[in-house]
């Protein structure tokens, strides 16, 4: 089977494993959504929503966040990893946005990698949930395991692995591959010990034996 073929069919067989895939992050704008994705590098999405939960309801806007002293905002979010530098991005990128995009998330991923620690990934995040825009193809540290054990892409690096996905993935899936993929990598296909038999993709992974 070509990787093309393969492709359509791990999403069909993800599909019916996870009927509805979609971020796991809460948010109920694109500026939420930015901040949520920036906040959950390095960690899980569950503490990132627990935090989030407050921190929305104290900071509405991007204004506030561009507002806030500095200190105080390392302290709301100081439970989650790197909070220092996340909090640093986070406030640049809200004046940016208030200065260079009339305090609106923009919609291209030219204009969103522009923004303080925002790369193409989180730009991809925000493209196809916030606005509905497939421009690339999200790839995070279970989308890249995951690609490399279907033999979807020899590479290890994101960029090289979005562009691989990319080439074998219809365009409709771009956003449901991601979602498919994290999925599937939580539940099954664990960094440390992949469940190969309760594996969906069991026949045709050429990892079954690792
Ligand atoms: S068969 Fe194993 S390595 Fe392949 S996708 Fe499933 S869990 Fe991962």
């Amino acid at each position: 089977m070509d990787n093309k073929k393969k492709l359509v069919e791990i999403i069909n067989r993800l599909k019916k494993e996870y009927p509805e895939p979609k971020i796991a992050l809460n948010y109920r704008n694109p500026f939420e959504l930015l901040v949520a994705t920036m906040l959950s590098a390095q960690a899980t999405d569950v503490h990132i929503n627990k935090v989030t939960e407050t921190l929305f309801k104290k900071y509405k806007s991007a204004k506030d966040y561009a507002d806030v002293p500095m200190d105080r905002l390392k302290k709301d979010i100081s439970s989650i990893n790197f909070y220092n530098n996340k909090a640093k991005n986070i406030q640049a990128s809200a004046r940016l946005i208030i200065e260079k995009f009339n305090s609106k998330v923009p919609k291209t991923m030219e204009e969103l990698i522009s923004l303080p620690g925002v790369a193409r990934k989180t730009a991809n995040i925000i493209l196809s949930n916030a606005y509905e825009i497939n421009e690339g193809i999200a790839v995070d540290t279970h989308v890249k395991r995951l690609a490399y054990r279907l033999g979807l892409t020899k590479h290890e690096d994101p960029v090289k692995i979005e562009k691989d996905l990319m080439a074998i993935t219809p365009k409709e899936d771009w956003s449901n591959i991601s979602h498919l993929l994290i999925f599937h990598g939580r539940k099954i296909c664990q960094a440390k010990k992949p469940r190969h038999m309760e594996c969906a993709l069991y026949d045709i992974c050429p990892s079954r034996n690792i």
